[in-house]
């Protein structure tokens, strides 16, 4: 068991609901001190309160992956709240899905300063406090689409999620010498609020593309980041976790159906 959490002032990005939401649940649960981040300030209260009742420590915190203004106050907060910061999540992501042949260089742009300068950053604004702790620990949110596999309309969302792992391997080896890691966990597909915008449809046809036969949930992602970011794990740095099922796996549909 992973008990090196307890009293841990963690930071999750995009947590008021999704993956971001399981992440916080998982590290408030093993006794980690969360302060729940994303736009909104009643959604991300609603979070931290449900963790709350469940005898966890949170707070609630609106503040936007885009603005390193909101960054830097960010810092101040969960600093104020929970006595620096040892753990940061970088999870809020969007992926509006588009073509190619329909994306405006708007579009892309908003996919990439929430996706890819989103994660930038917030590490930039913790990193003095990062530095400080003796389990200095960031865990990215990555995903399949992009680092290994493609899918019409996400493009623009491939790029963003492949960049984060280009940052990760420069980030990790700069700040090695503070004791820092940096990994990333490549989620499948992850039944949240988000895939459920996708359509049952979609849901459905994920559903059978994937060996284990079911979406993943918001859960199977925080147990994931809470192995990066324990003490047991002080010794892998620049590392992805894909957890996906299997979804990565056959060469083919036939190759699912033959099994
Ligand atoms: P979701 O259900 O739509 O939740 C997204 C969260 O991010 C919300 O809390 C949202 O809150 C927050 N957010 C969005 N933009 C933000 C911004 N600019 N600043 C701060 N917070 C922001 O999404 P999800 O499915 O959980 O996905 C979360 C992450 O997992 C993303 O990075 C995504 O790429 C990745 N991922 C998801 C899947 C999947 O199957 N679901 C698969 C692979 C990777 P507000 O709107 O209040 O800001």
């Amino acid at each position: 068991m992973l008990t090196s959490i307890e009293g841990r002032s963690v930071v999750v990005t995009g947590a008021s609901k999704g993956i971001g939401k399981g992440i916080a649940k998982v590290f408030a649960k093993s006794g980690g001190k969360v302060l729940i981040v994303s736009r909104h300030l009643d959604e991300a209260e609603a979070c931290a309160e449900e963790l709350r009742r469940a005898g966890g420590i949170a707070k609630g915190y609106a503040a936007d992956v885009t603005k390193f203004g909101d960054m830097q106050t960010l810092v101040d907060a969960a600093a104020a709240a929970h006595g620096g910061i040892d753990i940061l999540c970088t999870n809020a992501g969007i992926f509006p899905q588009m073509k190619i042949e329909e994306l405006s260089s708007e579009d892309w742009d908003y996919v990439m300063a929430t996706n890819l300068k989103g994660t930038f950053l917030p590490i930039k604004a913790c990193l003095s406090h990062l530095k400080k702790s003796d389990q200095g620990r960031i865990v990215i949110t990555s995903s399949i689409t992009g680092p290994v596999t493609g899918f019409p309309g996400w493009a623009h969302y491939g790029a963003s999620k492949a960049g984060q792992l280009g940052f990760m391997r420069t980030a990790c080896i700069e700040l090695a010498k503070y004791g820092i890691t940096v990994n990333a966990v490549l989620p499948g597909n992850i039944a949240t609020e988000g895939l459920a915008a996708l359509g049952l449809e979609y849901e459905r046809s994920m559903s059978a593309s994937i060996p284990l036969k079911k979406l993943g949930t918001v859960e199977d992602i925080g147990y994931a980041a809470l192995f990066l970011a324990s003490k047991e794990a002080a010794y892998i740095t620049g590392q992805t976790i894909i957890v996906d099922g299997g979804q990565i796996l056959p060469e083919s549909m036939e190759a699912l159906a033959q099994a």
